[in-house]
């Protein structure tokens, strides 16, 4: 996915929420498995858990696009 904004390829990943905070989490391949789901994301709340969501984030830009378009009720 282009973002929007700059135009660069973005990144795609996941809003995860663990024990402590909701972030996103990069789903790129050439990154440790693992490691990323503790370090790499990104904080964006401590309030939800459990959840996550697919999302795309612009490196350069530093925004977060979601599609909400299959979880609206
Ligand atoms: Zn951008």
């Amino acid at each position: 996915m282009k973002c929007p904004y700059c135009s660069e390829e973005m990144k795609l990943g996941v809003i995860y929420g663990d024990k402590c905070s909701l972030k996103w989490i990069s789903l790129e391949k050439d990154k440790g498995p693992l490691l990323q789901w503790f370090s790499k994301g990104i904080k964006l709340s401590d309030v939800f858990e459990n959840n996550s969501i697919e999302s795309f984030f612009c490196e350069n830009c530093k925004k977060i696009i979601i599609d909400v378009e299959d979880k609206i009720d």
